[in-house]
């Protein structure tokens, strides 16, 4: 169901959906692992800045066209810069033409700018201020950065970034060749086709779209390296998170996405124990996540920190469990109807199937998971699997990440 096509120097990745609302998205596969040590924080203030004006456009006219065509928003990530205008099918034309405006003619003015890094320095204390979100954050820094920065940037590098410095970013990384267009859509793929095609070149012909080549983008390999990590945090809330390495993504599809219905098996023990038997915490979360080829589990909880040893042990052990047992029917049944159930929620908007493109398995993608395909994979799987799946979690150990403990 997802088809990708090149059109006037784009890449393109349409996926069908049934729905009156389509999505538009624009990714600059551009983000915090590609920036300078002088420039920790650039890609996020880029995507700012990117919503305020046009050459073409006042903020207040951006504004009005952005609020009546949908919902548009954009975020920044290690990897990538994504801008987007969820829509009614026949405002993607205009969605995609405003996208491509907004990327190729930013106009930045000088009190704006430093406006905009205020802004960006009261969400940065917002987030410091609020434990759950400076530990989720640290938790990704921690797990996924390959520069090991944050997104929001230092605040001092932040200060010193000037226009000019912004400008040469978005020179360098925001040029065709390094982005993608996907549109999630119940229109025809000869439709889109089209399209894009009308939209691009007509931004080629009123402004020069950059063609240049895209810099060779660094990747540090020194993932792993840290087993273990300690936050200091002036509330008295404690929390920790455990990593644990699993295999790529190519090796997950090969064994019909096993992870995931791992994942959802062991949320469903850890619970039991942790908080019904146990009482020692309120939530816990397990989740698969990957980045570049890697996967991994990761499983964090709040908790008094006098627990916090204990719950250590626990999990360690409900893993050991299910690498030693196989699954009850139940909760093996039950984990595989969710899976089911999260693909057909997925199914359910353009807007997350388009996340899902992007976000679900891969990243950056180089090849697109089919949802369909997904659901005819999940019950081929046996409860053998999971436990020979336990198997691999458990024997590379583990990196874990504390909040005020110890
Ligand atoms: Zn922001």
């Amino acid at each position: 169901m997802t088809e990708e096509f090149d059109v006037n120097g784009f890449h393109c990745i349409y996926a069908k959906c049934n729905s009156k609302v389509s999505t538009v998205r624009l990714v600059v596969d551009a983000g915090s692992s590609q920036e300078l040590p002088y420039e920790e924080g650039i890609s996020h203030l880029i995507e700012h800045l990117t919503f305020k004006r046009t050459m073409h456009k006042s903020p207040s006219k951006l504004n009005f066209t952005l609020d009546q065509l949908g919902k548009s928003n954009g975020y920044t990530t290690y990897d990538r810069t994504v801008y987007y205008i969820n829509c009614l099918s026949h405002d993607i034309f205009a969605s995609l033409d405003v996208l491509l405006e907004m990327v190729f003619c930013q106009n930045i003015l000088e009190d704006e700018f430093c406006k905009e890094k205020n802004v960006i320095c009261q969400e940065s204390k917002s987030r410091i201020n609020d434990p759950m979100s400076m530990f989720l954050t640290e938790v990704d820094v921690f797990t996924t950065a390959t520069t090991g920065h944050d997104i929001l940037g230092k605040m001092e590098c932040l200060e010193n970034l000037n226009i000019a410095d912004v400008k040469e970013h978005i020179q360098k990384w925001y040029v065709q060749k390094n982005m993608r267009i996907i549109i999630v859509s119940d229109l025809s793929i000869n439709m889109i086709h089209s399209t894009v095609d009308i939209c691009t070149k007509m931004w080629q012909n009123i402004w020069p779209i950059r063609n240049t080549d895209v810099p060779v983008k660094v990747i540090h390999d020194d993932l792993f390296v840290q087993k273990e990590r300690n936050i200091f945090h002036n509330s008295s809330q404690s929390m920790i998170a455990m990593i644990f390495p699993t295999v790529s993504y190519e090796d997950s599809k090969q064994m019909n996405f096993v992870d995931d219905v791992f994942t959802c098996a062991l949320r469903e023990m850890l619970y039991n124990r942790l908080r019904v038997d146990l009482g020692i915490c309120y939530a816990i979360s397990a989740i698969t996540s990957y980045y570049l080829h890697d996967g991994r589990i990761i499983i964090h909880t709040s908790l008094d920190r006098s627990n916090a040893t204990l719950c250590i042990t626990e999990i360690l052990k409900c893993i050991e469990e299910m690498s030693t047992t196989e699954l009850s029917s139940e909760v093996f049944d039950a984990s595989i109807r969710k899976n089911i159930f999260d693909v057909y929620e997925t199914l359910q908007t353009a807007d997350w199937i388009s996340s899902a493109i992007l976000e679900r398995k891969i990243s950056p993608p180089d090849s697109y998971p089919s949802l369909e395909t997904m659901l005819k994979m999940f019950p081929k799987i046996t409860k053998a699997n999971v436990k020979d799946f336990a198997n691999i979690v458990i024997k590379d150990g583990y990196q874990l990440i504390k909040m005020n403990i110890g």
